[in-house]
């Protein structure tokens, strides 16, 4: 217990210094400064043996690795990989400073509490304790501090993934989000994200004539051409589909077998969604099951007086892991109907989803590990909704997971609005528990 208790400071405090670097990534090449954190991580690993590789391609965007080289070379490589960087906060918002990491009756504050200094932080101790226990496992574990995940990855796992392949090559990944108890008459269902949708950002662009705003009589004015795109985007609706994963999850939550029957069953999945009251999870039915459109901007017209003849609509599409960018752009055509002719169709961003099998050794150790941290509860797959750097592991055909161990002392439904959101916190249990998880997942997985 008194081991427990050193094993929560300690990642209490690196993760209170993780938030207070304040590596915020605002998509600019010179923000970020994970460097910051790099630094502070160095100094932290300092005297436990472990030797830290540095991989910067622009200046302050430097990303961490440390390794415990395994015995033997057919035994798996496990990468544990927590990103540095926090996005912006406006502290209006906030009832604590964003950046002041206070530590209140347990519960720590700050930008990237959950997203996801909280896993940086522990997977650090979790590599510390291990390498300084004198841990000299059959597999290799490879530990990743990586920048710019905020702003696609450019400068952090895109750049490593595809230049700097051997340091961080592995057959196993984890990261990124998941493990925050759901409670079931059975007992807590710890969700496991296996996979995720694909981003698919299209931009539209209507043109019309210009002429003056004083005669619009039968104009060709490129603004209600363009009002007329949004609602046949808005009312589009693809056929819903049910895979494995998703019928898993809504097995797991057991919610009745009225409701699981309806929520696992295409045809029937969209009114299930529609009509019920708990519009949060109304939203993940629906994101899980449909290749979803949301149009989120628009630039029209350049003066009052003047009939626009352009007009840029941005459309964030985020397509099921098994739909490709084609089909993303069939559904569109699809959705425009006799308008797709008067639209021309950019992509600022084209990726398919990812999945990994959620049935795999590294799965069976996390089951394992989790029964024992956690009694009673049990792993549940999931596909998450929005983008993490797992997908250039998963692109790659390397399975990356999604996890950690949260307590229970934070509601699991305030999880989606701290992402991002106000007022991000995690307490302190949650840090203890996340350490002995990534430890103990490491002594039965790499043995
Ligand atoms: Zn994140």
């Amino acid at each position: 217990m008194r081991d427990d208790r050193a094993v929560e400071t300690e990642a209490t405090e690196l993760l209170r210094t993780m938030i207070r670097n304040a590596c915020v990534n605002d998509g600019s090449a010179e923000s970020g400064q994970e460097v910051r954190t790099v630094d502070a991580l160095e100094d932290y690993f300092a005297g436990s043996g472990l030797s830290c590789e540095r991989y910067a391609p622009e200046p302050g965007r430097t990303s961490l690795i440390t390794r415990i080289e395994g015995r033997d070379r057919r035994a798996p490589t496990l990468l544990l990989m927590g990103h540095t960087d926090v996005v912006p906060a406006n502290p209006e918002g906030w009832s604590r400073d964003p950046f002041g990491a206070e530590l209140e009756d347990g519960i720590v504050w700050g930008r990237g509490a959950i997203d996801m200094l909280n896993i940086t932080a522990t997977m650090a101790v979790a590599t510390r304790r291990l390498a300084t226990s004198g841990f000299r496992p059959r597999g290799t574990l490879v530990y990743l501090a990586v920048s710019d995940e905020e702003a696609l990855g450019t400068h952090g796992a895109a750049y490593l993934t595809e230049r700097e392949p051997e340091a961080v090559r592995a057959d196993y990944v984890i990261t990124e989000n998941g493990g925050v108890p759901i409670p079931t008459p059975s007992g807590p269902k710890l969700p496991l994200t296996v996979g995720e949708k694909g981003v698919n950002w299209r931009r539209l662009v209507v043109r019309g004539t210009p002429g003056h705003g004083s005669m619009p009589f039968k104009t060709d004015n490129a603004l209600l051409t363009a009002a007329e795109v949004v609602k046949r985007i808005a009312a589009y609706q693809p056929r819903a589909r049910v895979d494995e994963i998703w019928k898993r999850y809504v097995e797991g939550l057991e919610l009745g077998p009225k409701l699981t029957a309806d929520l696992t069953d295409p045809g029937r999945v969209l009114e299930a969604a529609a009509s019920m009251e708990n519009l949060a999870f109304a939203r993940v039915a629906h994101a899980c099951t449909h290749t979803t459109f949301s149009p989120n901007l628009a630039r029209a017209g350049s003066k009052i007086n003047i009939v626009p003849d352009r007009v840029e609509i941005e459309v964030d599409i985020r397509s099921l892991p098994d739909v490709t960018p084609d089909e993303v752009d069939a559904m569109l055509a699809e959705a425009l109907g006799d308008l797709r002719s008067r639209v021309g169709i950019e992509s600022p961003c084209r990726d398919q989803g990812s999945l990994s099998s959620p049935d795999t050794p590294l799965g069976d150790a996390l089951a394992r590990v989790t029964a024992d941290l956690m009694p009673g509860s049990r792993i549940v797959p999931r596909i998450s909704t929005g983008a993490t750097d797992a997908r250039y592991f998963r692109w790659k055909g390397v399975p990356s997971y999604g996890f950690a161990l949260h307590s229970t002392r934070i509601p699991h439904h305030e999880y989606p609005l701290m992402f991002h959101g106000n007022d991000e916190r995690v307490d302190v249990e949650s840090l203890r528990l996340s350490t002995l998880l990534w430890e103990a997942v490491c002594r039965d997985f790499l043995g």
